[in-house]
């Protein structure tokens, strides 16, 4: 090209456009296992809840809390994972794609890097991926109402599906218990699990339950090379419940 002298960086640029998020706001970044149905299928995933695969979703978000000290909290469940970062984060300069591209990314990597220590028998038979979104929350309270919905919907997921593949395991296909748990209630769901297949709902695994909460712990432990550093801990405990915000008023304070 004869003009290339001629380009301006400052025009070239002048089409980039601003993507900062609002300020002092919560800014939540969902990821989500790309086309994951066929992916766990695939993979062979136990049904409906692959333990190992959930674990190494686990291990992935643990990995992004260590390399952003900004996040503050992190809810998983099924392929998504919800990372929170603080309200004055600076990070990127509060650019969303800047964010949410280093989010994703890294995860991605993660989850292909440590697959086979999670997965030491099975080969992974394509590369996952996974979307990312940002979405800015004004207030603590609001904020909270969003990881109370992901796990609502976590509970309303886990219930239909542990029926589901009840029925299909005990022989119907699954048009059948499609069509069998369409328009039921949760009470007739706990009542089918109970007096059709002896199962407990409430006595299920939390993390199957519940979902997977990552954060800080309070106390400082000391690393291998003499820092002090907060632990980064995986619970499954109820976060819809404000008790679990009173009893660990740090991580939103
Ligand atoms: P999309 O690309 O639109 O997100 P998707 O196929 O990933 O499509 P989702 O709604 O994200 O659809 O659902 C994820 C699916 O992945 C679940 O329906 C389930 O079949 C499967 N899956 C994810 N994690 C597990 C797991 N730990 N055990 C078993 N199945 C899982
Ligand atoms: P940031 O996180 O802000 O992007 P960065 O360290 O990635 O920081 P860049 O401006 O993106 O900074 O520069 C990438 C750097 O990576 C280069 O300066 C160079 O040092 C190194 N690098 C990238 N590719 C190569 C390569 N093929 N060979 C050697 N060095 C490389
Ligand atoms: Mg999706
Ligand atoms: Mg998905
Ligand atoms: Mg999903
Ligand atoms: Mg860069």
């Amino acid at each position: 090209r004869e003009d290339i002298n001629k380009i301006k960086p400052e025009f070239v640029k002048s089409f980039e456009f601003e993507n900062k998020l609002m300020p002092s706001t919560w800014i939540v970044v969902r990821i989500d296992g790309c086309h994951f149905h066929k992916f766990s299928e695939m993979h062979e995933f136990e049904k409906p809840n692959d333990e190992q695969a959930l674990n190494l979703m686990n291990s992935c978000a643990v990995a992004v809390l260590r390399e952003f000290s900004d996040i503050v909290f992190a809810y998983g469940v099924s392929d998504e994972y919800s990372f929170v970062l603080k309200k004055d984060s600076q990070l990127y300069q509060r650019r969303g794609s800047h964010i949410v591209s280093a989010i994703v990314s890294l995860f991605s990597a993660a989850y292909i890097l440590e697959w086979m220590l999670f997965f030491p028998n099975k080969e992974l038979k394509y590369i996952p991926s996974f979307d990312g979104r940002a979405v800015c929350y004004p207030s603590s309270k609001i904020l909270q109402d969003y990881l109370a919905w992901r796990q609502v919907d976590c509970h309303i997921n886990n219930q239909y599906n542990t029926c589901f593949w009840e029925l299909v395991k005990s022989g119907r296909s699954k048009r059948e218990a499609q069509k069998y748990l369409k328009g039921t209630q949760t009470n007739e769901k706990y009542e089918l699990l109970a007096q059709k297949f002896n199962i407990e709902y409430n006595k299920l695994p939390n993390m199957f339950r519940r979902g997977s909460s990552v954060f800080r712990e309070e106390k400082d432990t000391v690393n291998t090379i003499g820092e002090t550093q907060k632990r980064v801990v995986i619970k499954h405990c109820n976060i819809i419940d404000s008790c679990f915000w009173e009893a660990n008023p740090n991580i939103l304070n």
